[in-house]
């Protein structure tokens, strides 16, 4: 058996690169000279993965304005914003450092993704010689457009949120028919959904069943065959080297976020101090049956926020403890969260962007290698026994 691993999504974009999209914002440039600073991103995050072995590989994000809005701006400063969106939403999240990331607003009805993240698949499928994976935003997170009280005249919350799911389900099957192998929908908002931070109202509505339940609403519309390929991804944010949600207790998240029928989960765990508590939370909620599928755990065994690069006999080790919780048939390996989910982003603690993107493919190479050896550890207990 060999344990499978994969990564969530982005890769600290090239300072080349995030001064480009600045660039843009001044309109010193246009936007196919982005995209053509994008593409060349694009491709070197391809070679890069592919150079250490990642058996699936993305573009590392590069043409993605964020993991949450790429599919509503083409920059982080409102550039090319869509159509009944204004700048001046809700904060999606306040991160521990004191910075801030903050959503649009829905003005009027009907919702519609200005780009759909199939556009980067079938621009990575032409380039890559492995297989494709893809990111795309939850259904929970695009519920944060609307207003949290009251209703938008002419556009109920009930409409938005029909309209929601279509783009979202669109979303996903475009991935797949673009050529993606897998999908994995990101949901940082769930462990955020219990902070009651006061300066951010959405987190102290306790909304977590509500992303729950309009979750699992996507999840309906596919097959058990086609949500073995389908994800979620969890972690206390990752941003700037800093988080939102960590002094949230895991277990508040975790005793309901398998209740979501997807067919795996990329779970943030390195960076906690209680891992083995988290393999055994996974353990106990994850499901062998998710309406017609097994749920595949992805533990988290590399910290994209620290530029320390973990070992491979760590990654190991971390691997036979999660596995005395987790059924083999149902581990995988991952890193906690994207290296740079923004597209501005200059990595602080790592000293620059570039320096990060080189140690992103250390920490990488050390997830790969410490999973092939765990993988052989288990093997030969399973053979003995
Ligand atoms: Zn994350």
């Amino acid at each position: 058996m060999s344990i499978p691993t994969e990564h969530v999504g982005s890769l600290p974009r090239p300072m080349k690169l995030q001064q480009a999209y600045a660039a843009y914002d001044e309109g010193k440039i246009t936007w196919t000279e982005l995209q053509a600073e994008q593409d060349e991103a694009a491709a070197d995050s391809i070679r890069r993965l592919e150079e250490v072995g990642a058996p699936v590989v993305n573009d590392g994000e590069q043409r993605e304005s964020s993991f949450a809005t790429y599919n509503l701006t083409q920059t982080l400063a409102g550039t090319g914003l869509a159509p009944n969106l204004a700048p001046d939403g809700q904060f999606f999240a306040i991160f521990d450092d004191g910075h801030d990331r903050q959503l649009p607003r829905i003005t009027a009805g009907p919702f519609r993704y200005q780009t759909y993240a199939s556009e980067f698949v079938e621009k990575n499928v032409e380039i890559a010689k492995r297989p494709v994976k893809q990111a795309v935003i939850s259904p929970s997170m695009m519920m944060l457009l609307y207003p949290l009280d009251g209703e938008i005249p002419g556009y109920s919350r009930e409409r938005f949120l029909d309209d929601v799911i279509d783009e979202a389900e669109k979303d996903i099957r475009k991935c797949f028919a673009a050529g993606a192998v897998r999908v994995s929908v990101d949901f940082t908002e769930g462990r955020l959904a219990n902070k009651n931070d006061a300066r951010n109202p959405w987190t102290g509505r306790n909304m977590l069943q509500d992303f729950i339940d309009l979750n699992n609403r996507l999840f309906d519309r596919f097959t058990a065959d086609e949500r073995r390929d389908i994800g979620i991804h969890t972690c206390p944010g990752g941003d700037c080297d800093s988080v939102h949600s960590k002094e949230v207790p895991y277990e508040l998240l975790l005793e309901h976020m398998f209740d979501m029928n997807a067919g795996y989960f990329l779970i943030q765990c390195a960076s906690e101090e209680d891992r083995e508590n988290v393999y055994r939370l996974c353990g106990k909620y994850s499901r062998d049956d998710a309406d017609g599928v097994p749920q595949v755990c992805f533990m988290g065994v590399i910290n994209p926020l620290t530029p320390d690069v973990e070992t491979a006999e760590q990654v190991e080790q971390e691997l036979l403890a999660a596995a005395k919780y987790i059924p083999g048939e149902r581990l995988g390996a991952t890193d906690d969260c994207g290296f740079s989910p923004f597209s501005s982003d200059v990595k602080p603690q790592h000293g620059s962007p570039d320096l990060a993107r080189d140690i992103a493919m250390d920490k990488i190479a050390a997830r790969l290698e410490g999973a092939r050896r765990a993988s052989t550890v288990l093997d030969s207990r399973l053979a003995r026994a």
